[in-house]
């Protein structure tokens, strides 16, 4: 955990993600300048370049969508919410694509009620990001078990998967921007999550084997003690914490 964080730390600097950002965002573009001058040449683009042509597109779709997420710390507005809502609605959007695979949710919750200052579809966004790491680390199926309880002043939310799980290698690069081993991965899905948990004052911490599986657990502020914790502006996330 503390790695983790550590790292977030170390790297989401702004200038450290402008500079990846860019970087990312060049490859594509570098593609799609190549078949403009191949149809500016020969007048002609086959299927092939095209189609290549509209996934280069949205892969920098994909990567700027991620960002505005981040880019927008302002206009956000934390109110009183209960986590099990949330967790509900993001697990009924996932359902059908958990179900394609093969994945179960398994859901525990405490009978206490569970609610955060928070912004609302930021938390949505942790918890996608979550749930579909953990989908796409089961190929073959399995249970996502996610509990969730009061602990201490904190409201704790465990998701965990029987996936792959990660080496320590791997673990090391956690929430480093544009690290993915996947073929169509940002390696800006930890890294987001990461910084939106930060900027609600709690934490993120992922535990895991290889082979076994990964446990992530989040601590946030429970509303029943935090007095004030969150108000718009103040504990608004994005860059401004780095
Ligand atoms: P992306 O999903 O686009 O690759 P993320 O930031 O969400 O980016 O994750 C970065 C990398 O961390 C993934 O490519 C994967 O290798 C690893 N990872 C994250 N969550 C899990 C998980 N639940 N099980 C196994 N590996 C994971
Ligand atoms: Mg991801």
């Amino acid at each position: 955990m503390e790695e983790l964080l550590r790292r977030s730390e170390k790297l989401t600097t702004v200038g450290q993600l402008a500079a990846g950002v860019a970087h990312e965002i060049r490859n594509p573009l570098t593609t799609l300048r190549g078949f403009l001058q191949i149809q500016q040449q020969t007048g002609t683009l086959n299927v092939k370049h095209v189609d290549l042509m509209l996934s280069e597109l949205d892969r920098i779709n994909l990567i700027v969508g991620e960002f505005l997420i981040l880019a927008k710390p302002q206009a956000v507005q934390f109110q009183r919410t209960d986590i099990r809502c949330i967790l509900e609605d993001v697990i009924s959007l996932l359902d059908s694509q958990a179900h394609l695979c093969g994945v179960e949710f398994h859901i525990q919750v405490t009978n206490q009620p569970t609610a955060v200052f928070c912004a609302e579809n930021q938390l949505k966004q942790v918890f996608i990001n979550l749930l579909k790491n953990a989908i796409e680390a089961m190929p073959n199926g399995g249970r996502i078990s996610i509990e969730l309880c009061l602990y201490e002043e904190n409201v704790k939310i465990v998701i965990k998967d029987e996936g792959t799980g990660m080496s320590p290698e791997v673990m090391a690069k956690l929430g480093e921007p544009f690290f993915t081993k996947k073929d169509a991965g940002t390696g800006l899905g930890l890294m987001v999550s990461q910084r939106i948990i930060q900027s609600h004052k709690g934490l993120l911490d992922m535990e895991s084997i290889e082979g076994e599986g990964t446990t992530v657990t989040i601590l946030l502020p429970w509303a029943a003690c935090a007095k004030d914790a969150g108000t718009a502006g103040e504990a608004g996330g994005g860059l401004q914490n780095g």
